[in-house]
């Protein structure tokens, strides 16, 4: 029987994360578009808890609507309860910026920040964001943000 990997810690999700995040706001463009200013909102906003949405009935579609998507974004959200708890009060402190490439990646430098220092950790320097998250090396522009260069 094949061992199983061990589980992994809320330190190295966390890690992973953050690289996801950073490495996308490296990628993401000077002028985005609608769609991709929508994309990053609720890629980040699935980090924190859902409102739970109980109704004795669901009298309208469009309620329904709005129930049939917050399911599907469960999987969505962070599988780490006390960090989605944590990041829900920073993200109300500080909504998403996502107005251009310098806007996002600052804006996600400082929200890191702040959970560093909750956790006690040493606070980076965000003038140098753009030093340690370079964009992604892909051959023949592979790895631009789809949709980057189309007008919305
Ligand atoms: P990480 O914080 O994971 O950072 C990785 C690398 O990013 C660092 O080595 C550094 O080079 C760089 N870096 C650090 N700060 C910045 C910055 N501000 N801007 C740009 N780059 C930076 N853990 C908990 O225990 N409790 C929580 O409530 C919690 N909440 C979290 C919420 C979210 C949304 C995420 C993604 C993670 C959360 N974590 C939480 C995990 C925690 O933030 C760390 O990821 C984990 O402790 C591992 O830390 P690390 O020292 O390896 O560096």
């Amino acid at each position: 029987k094949e061992k199983s990997a061990a589980p992994v810690t809320k330190e190295e999700l966390g890690r992973a994360t953050w690289t996801f995040l950073h490495i996308l706001a490296a990628q993401y463009p000077d002028n985005p578009t609608r769609q991709q200013k929508k994309d990053v909102k609720e890629l980040v906003s699935s980090f924190r808890p859902l409102p739970l949405v109980i109704n004795d009935r669901i009298s309208s579609k469009s309620e329904h609507d709005v129930i049939c998507t917050q399911v599907q974004m469960l999987p969505r959200i962070y599988p780490c309860r006390e960090c989605r708890d944590h990041f829900k009060e920073v993200l109300r402190a500080n909504p998403v910026l996502t107005g251009s490439h310098a806007e996002f990646s600052q804006w996600l430098c400082h929200v890191h920040n702040v959970v560093n220092r909750s956790l006690a950790k040493p606070i980076f320097p965000c003038e140098r964001v753009d030093a340690r998250w370079g964009k992604l090396d892909c051959e023949q522009n592979a790895c631009e943000i789809i949709g980057s260069t189309s007008i919305f």
